[in-house]
């Protein structure tokens, strides 16, 4: 209930209240009017009543001392009293006005007969004594008659007395009676409205209005606080209180609201940070070791929902291969064709799922995940694959797969650059021609080496007999073939043991860290070998068989090894003087 209704409510109560109080106050007072009425007629008639016995005793009296002392005073003052006492007849009359009962009445008019006989005998006294007749005057005044006419008339006013006396009193007494009823009932009425009164002011201070705002006070010291966990006491009133309530709860809701676009902001500010370090480092790579690192490590923070692979294309290749992964994806090969991707196949995003309305990718094995590939391009050319597995459900929303592509072009745009750079960097070291390291790439080489002198090593140069009969007899492009063939048997034969360069036009250095001299040798009879028994063809043409020359030394044993070149080139002269197609070692060279 609203305030205000209370209130209403509360002061029409008291109206009625006061308005029923005032009302049996005025019939407190109208009674005790009556009551004062009642005393004044009581002590009116009482009055009149004693003066009636009083006047006719003292005419009486009068009358007496007239016929006895024959003084005419006494009898002015008889007749003085004599009218007095028509006086008091006549307001004997008008006795119903003064309220007396037809009992008192009828005692009234014996009263006055009393009287009137009593002035009869001393009327007639008074002439007689005047007519000379003293003592039947004195007879009449003395006698009999007269004394009982006197002493009925004493007994009938101390009668009447009496009986107003009485009457009276009742009438004072219900007058009384009536008074203290409305009194009482005025009091209470008044005692009723004032503790309706503290009752609303309780009800409506301390239950309606204090309680609720000490709570609603609680309430707004801890929103203030942002503390939105608070609960705001809706207790569907319709007061003022009630709509404040409604208000603070409003107010909470904004709250609530806002700290979870605040929290939402702050999730995807903190996305788009990890997204710009993520892609400043990507860029920053030198190679695909580093590059794999980065997007292994951010990935599972920018999308903590998704597990996935970095697939790169193996240069001048068609097989992916999982460069990194990271929240142990389950789904996909490891290593598959570009034919088995719908993504890679149409160059867009493409989304596997189970029971989805699209085609599948073959190199996923459909499971309970959501499946998501993106096709990592650079200048039209597909480069590689970001794979993205997701829980079915919850699969990237349409905002996270915005961000995936962002970062697919992004991560695309770096293997580009770092195949490009591996290209770049391949072209500064190696050959063109056959594919081995270039002479730089020896002399860089045997700096490294030359920082640790103390392990062993072999150097083998190399020559191919005659070479410049190729050149003559089949053209140069046969020259060049027969030197690419050279290579790749040198680089076959030896493996991971060393390193094999271009020293120069039909020469080759290899080095091989490690090798004893039982090594070195053995790997340059293998490598005579294997040169001399190839069959070699050139457009159809069979050639003559291929021989080479070598030259062995090797370090600490021979000399330093920035001598090891030198000493292994004077090693191979002595074989090219001792015939060709054999090797020397320097141990050989020298104690010769
Ligand atoms: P020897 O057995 O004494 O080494 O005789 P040779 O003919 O191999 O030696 P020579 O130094 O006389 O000839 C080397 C020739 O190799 C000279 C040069 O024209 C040729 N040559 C050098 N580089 C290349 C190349 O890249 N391609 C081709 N086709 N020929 C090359
Ligand atoms: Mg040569
Ligand atoms: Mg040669």
């Amino acid at each position: 209930m609203r305030l205000s209704t209370i209130t209403h409510l509360a002061y029409a109560v008291t109206l009625v209240l006061t308005t029923v109080s005032a009302s049996t106050f005025i019939l407190s007072a109208r009674s005790a009017s009556q009551e004062r009425t009642a005393i004044q007629q009581h002590l009116e008639l009482d009055d009149l009543a004693e003066e009636l016995a009083v006047l006719a005793e003292s005419r009486t009296d009068e009358a007496r001392l007239y016929v006895m002392r024959g003084d005419e005073q006494h009898l002015a003052r008889f007749y003085v009293d004599d009218d007095q006492e028509g006086h008091l007849e006549g307001t004997l009359k008008k006795l119903s006005d003064l309220g007396v009962s037809a009992e008192e009445r009828a005692m009234f008019d014996r009263i006055r007969s009393a009287a009137d006989a009593i002035d009869v005998i001393e009327k007639d006294a008074i002439g007689a004594y005047r007519a000379g007749r003293q003592d039947d005057a004195q007879q009449a005044l003395f006698g009999d008659a007269h004394y009982r006419l006197q002493t009925d008339l004493v007994k009938q006013v101390e009668d009447v007395r009496a009986s107003i006396t009485t009457r009276s009193q009742g009438i004072v007494d219900a007058a009384k009676a009536r008074s203290d009823f409305f009194g009482t009932i005025a009091k209470s009425m008044l005692a009723l409205t004032a503790l309706m009164f503290l009752a609303v002011l309780y009800f409506v201070l301390s239950r309606r209005v204090a309680l609720p705002l000490i709570r609603m006070s609680n309430v707004v010291t801890r929103l203030a606080r942002q503390d939105y966990d608070v609960e705001v006491l809706d207790d569907g009133r319709k007061d003022e209180i009630g709509e404040m309530n409604h208000a603070i709860q409003i107010f909470r809701d904004n709250g609530l609201e806002r700290e979870r676009l605040d929290a939402e902001r702050r999730k995807d500010q903190r996305m788009k940070d990890l997204m710009l370090q993520m892609m400043h480092r990507v860029q920053a790579c030198q190679n695909q070791e580093e590059l794999s690192d980065v997007v292994s490590r951010f990935m599972p923070q920018i999308f903590p929902d998704a597990a996935g692979h970095l697939f790169v294309l193996k240069e001048q290749g068609s097989i992916l291969h999982s460069l990194g992964q990271w929240l142990n994806p389950v789904a996909s090969e490891l290593h598959f064709s570009i034919d088995d991707c719908w993504a890679l196949r149409r160059g867009r995003p493409h989304l596997s799922e189970p029971e989805g309305d699209d085609v599948t990718c073959h190199h996923i094995h459909i499971g309970t995940s959501s499946n998501l590939c993106i096709p990592l391009t650079a200048l039209g050319d597909i480069v590689g694959l970001l794979y993205l597995e997701t829980d079915i459900g919850n699969h990237a929303s349409y905002a996270d797969r915005l961000y995936f592509e962002l970062l697919a072009e992004n991560v695309g745009l770096a293997v580009a650059n770092l195949q490009l750079r591996q290209r770049l960097v391949g072209m500064a070291k190696r050959d063109a021609l056959t594919g081995l390291l270039n002479r730089r790439s020896l002399d860089e080489a045997l700096n490294r080496l030359i920082e640790d002198p103390g392990t062993p090593l072999a150097c083998l140069m190399i020559d191919i007999d005659h070479f410049k009969r190729f050149n003559d007899q089949f053209g140069h492009d046969a020259g060049d073939a027969v030197m690419q063939y050279v290579a790749r048997i040198l680089s076959e034969v030896i493996g991971d043991h060393g390193e094999v360069f271009r020293f120069g036009g039909e020469e080759f250095t290899i080095l091989l860290p490690g090798a004893t001299e039982t090594d070195a040798e053995k790997i340059a009879e293998h490598l005579r070998q294997s040169v001399e028994r190839a069959p070699l063809s050139y457009r159809g043409r069979l050639l003559d068989p291929v021989t080479i020359s070598l030259g062995v030394s090797r370090s600490p044993q021979g000399g330093t090894v920035s001598s090891v070149l030198e000493r292994a080139d004077r090693a191979l002269l002595t074989a090219k003087k001792n015939g060709r197609n054999q090797w020397i070692s320097e141990e050989t060279w020298q104690s010769a």
